[in-house]
């Protein structure tokens, strides 16, 4: 019988997959056989997670220097990925950034940088592959939101608003290209041990024990824990599956309260 899970033959892109939870999610696919490309700016980081896809997965992977805040980046390195492979059978917007501070204090161009990151740039990469996704009869789009898809977040606005965004632009794509075949889904993750926290980490004492506190799984989440989730996501099994999110969050956002686990 067929395996409905198996990525055999596909090629997905995932950008941001040089590291943390887009190197996770890189690693899901590959892991059920897809081959990968990685689309990020830091070619030496990109490098050594191609090189790491291919020796633990022995799949084909191919680095890609992509810049999704720049729409004539975004168009190039998806025509590169159609000139090398023909096809792609996944899109994993994962490429994401933050800049932590009170409301009034952003600037404009902080804005900027974070929204044409997370979100325009999201949309941009959905637009890029959509003809290609819609000749071939069919194709997975995989976003990365986060809690603040669902909850507010004082000391990151326009982080929030970006997350809260690409949830509503999953939700519009998922309709709009529902009759192409092509499901658009979106992963919330909850707190994650990766570079992108390292840093609130250092911000806010306490954060840690926070974390582990309100997490019902006492624990942060690890890259390694959105290889399932998003290798579901990009197979067969869930073709029936669109418009959705699926929190990696280890009951995060379940937690009403902050009574202690420990
Ligand atoms: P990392 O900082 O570890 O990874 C961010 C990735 O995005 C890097 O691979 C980086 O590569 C890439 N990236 C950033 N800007 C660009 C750009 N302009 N063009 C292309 N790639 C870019 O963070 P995480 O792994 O934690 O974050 C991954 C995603 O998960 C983000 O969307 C983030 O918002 C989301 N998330 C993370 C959470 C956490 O707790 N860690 C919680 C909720 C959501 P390079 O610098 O080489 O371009």
């Amino acid at each position: 019988m067929k395996d409905l899970f198996s990525l055999e033959g596909k090629v997905s892109v995932v950008t941001g997959g040089n590291g943390g939870i887009g190197k996770g999610i890189a690693d899901g696919l590959a892991m059920k056989g897809s081959a990968v490309v990685v689309a990020a700016r830091d070619l030496k980081k990109t490098t050594e997670a191609v090189e790491d896809l291919k020796q633990r997965f022995g799949v084909k992977a191919t680095g890609l220097a992509l810049d999704v805040a720049n729409h004539e980046s975004i168009k190039k390195g998806i025509q590169q990925v159609l000139d090398e492979y023909g096809r792609i059978d996944a899109l994993v917007n994962n490429a994401g950034v933050n800049i932590r501070k009170k409301p009034q204090l952003y600037a404009p161009e902080e804005w900027d940088i974070i929204l044409d990151t997370n979100l325009k740039g999201a949309f941009l990469c959905c637009q890029a592959v959509y003809p290609a996704m819609k000749a071939q009869g069919k194709g997975k789009i995989i976003n990365t939101g986060s809690m603040t898809s669902l909850l507010g977040l004082g000391g990151g606005l326009p982080y929030g608003c970006s997350k809260m965004g690409i949830l509503s632009m999953t939700y519009s794509l998922a309709l709009a290209w529902a009759r192409d075949n092509i499901y658009v889904n979106c992963i919330l993750p909850g707190w994650i041990d990766t570079a992108l926290t390292v840093q609130a980490r250092r911000d806010f004492p306490g954060l840690s024990d926070f974390v582990e506190d309100r997490t019902p799984q006492g624990r942060w989440g690890k890259p390694e824990d959105f290889m399932g989730a998003a290798a579901f996501l990009a197979s067969d099994a869930s073709d029936f599956v669109t418009g959705e999110y699926l929190r990696v969050d280890g009951g995060f956002a379940q937690h009403g309260n902050m009574v202690s686990f420990k």
